[in-house]
């Protein structure tokens, strides 16, 4: 293995996701529907990256997806530099097609290797992508199979049993398909010149020009993900495959001259104000910084510099949606959020459950999930002789394991 790996040629990875999911049904095609809170092809675009083989990786898009695979493509992490896209044509066979020309375009080696996958095949492994390369570079073209574990059938028109087909005799083909560059690409020009429109995959565009294809394992897991039900299985595949990230921010105000200050974007009268750039809500701002340091992210001062007049009197929920709005960009699931407001004066108690309701409504999450808890310094300090008022927060994200 070590040999041949060493001489391998460049290999591409082309996803095909650019179909408009007919059998699922709904608005969002099942490619860029939520798997675990990514998008179906941000998981594949992970699953493809993963392997250190593959040098380009090219998604055949629909036109009017380009918004959701940049949004997927985010959301995947992967280096954006490693990724292309090209619009797909009206037919899975049109869009690999074009995939393929674009490719051409970009100068992807003559003498390189493509493997060809369905995007709504997320669940790829690091050892498939193996078996597909080194299948390619031994063979020219290989797919991968599985046996049929159940009895066949085939049935009259009108629903009754007819024969029982020898199993052993079919397999299930599923993807990536892996190919010798400009064998497929030629394939498929003759294909696209000849009118051909009817390949259901192109192990078949291949083996209609005459050429062989050869086999090699597939996975159970590596089902196409079809109907709704195909999605609860992949949501149980995921489950437990989360990792919980902690974050915490600090938070400072003084107090100067006014009539209320702003804690958790409400309105809370007083004899003094807080003073700030913005309205100087310090639990808003240590909620944003905790939000923020679950993505590494830097801090609320970082992406609204108190130098930009911008933010001047700025209703600080704007910065707490944006961190929500980041973290979520990044696959974040947010679980739980705790804040302590430190200060002699005002009393919280009376408007603990106000600000409560208002992260959650915030954060889109249930009351139960947020902390809203408060205490004095017993006079010590700065927040004990009345400067101002500090918060602390904390947070708890959920994100599917890269
Ligand atoms: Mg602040």
């Amino acid at each position: 293995m070590e040999t041949s790996m060493s001489i391998l040629p460049p290999i591409a990875f082309l996803i095909v996701a650019a179909g408009r999911g007919a059998r699922f049904g709904g608005e969002v095609p099942k490619q860029y529907r939520e798997l675990a809170g990514l998008p179906v092809l941000a998981h594949t675009l992970r699953a493809a990256a993963r392997s250190p083989l593959i040098e380009t990786i090219l998604t055949s898009i629909h036109p009017e997806d380009e918004a959701r695979y940049q949004a997927a493509l985010a959301a995947s992490g992967v280096a954006a530099a490693r990724c292309a896209f090209a619009h797909g044509g009206a037919s899975r066979q049109d869009s690999v097609r074009l995939g393929l020309e674009a490719l051409a375009r970009r100068g992807f080696a003559e003498h390189g290797l493509v493997l060809i996958h369905d995007a709504a095949r997320p669940f790829l492994s690091e050892a498939m992508v193996l078996r597909a390369i080194t299948g390619a570079a031994r063979h020219g073209a290989v797919v991968p199979v599985l046996p049929v574990a159940d009895t066949l059938a085939t049935l009259d028109p009108q629903g009754a049993l007819l024969a029982n087909p020898d199993r052993s005799q079919i397999r299930i083909v599923q993807t990536p398909q892996a190919f010798g560059f400009s064998a497929i690409l030629a394939a498929h020009l003759a294909a696209f010149g000849a009118g051909k429109t009817d390949f259901t995959d192109d192990a078949g565009v291949l083996k209609g020009a005459g050429q062989p294809v050869f086999t090699i394992a597939g996975e159970a897991d590596l089902f196409k993900i079809t109907l709704e039900a195909d999605l609860a299985r992949a949501e149980r595949l995921l489950a437990g495959n989360e990792e919980f990230r902690a974050g915490i921010g600090y938070d400072v105000h003084a107090f100067a001259a006014g009539d209320h200050v702003m804690l958790g974007g409400v309105r809370v009268p007083h004899d003094q104000a807080l003073l700030g750039h913005s309205d100087a809500d310090p639990v808003l701002h240590a909620l944003t910084d905790a939000l923020l340091g679950t993505i590494g992210d830097g801090d609320i001062g970082l992406h609204f510099p108190p130098s930009d007049p911008q933010w001047r009197g700025a209703a600080s929920h704007i910065f707490l949606t944006e961190a929500r709005r980041r973290v979520e960009a990044r696959g974040g699931r947010l679980v739980s959020v705790d804040c302590t407001i430190v200060c002699e004066a005002p009393k919280i108690g009376p408007h603990r459950q106000a600000i409560q309701a208002m992260i959650a409504t915030l954060l889109a999450l249930s009351p139960e999930c947020v902390g809203v808890k408060a205490t004095t310094s017993e006079r010590l300090g700065f927040t004990g002789r009345r400067e101002g008022i500090a918060a602390i927060a904390a947070c708890s994200i959920a994100f599917i394991k890269p």
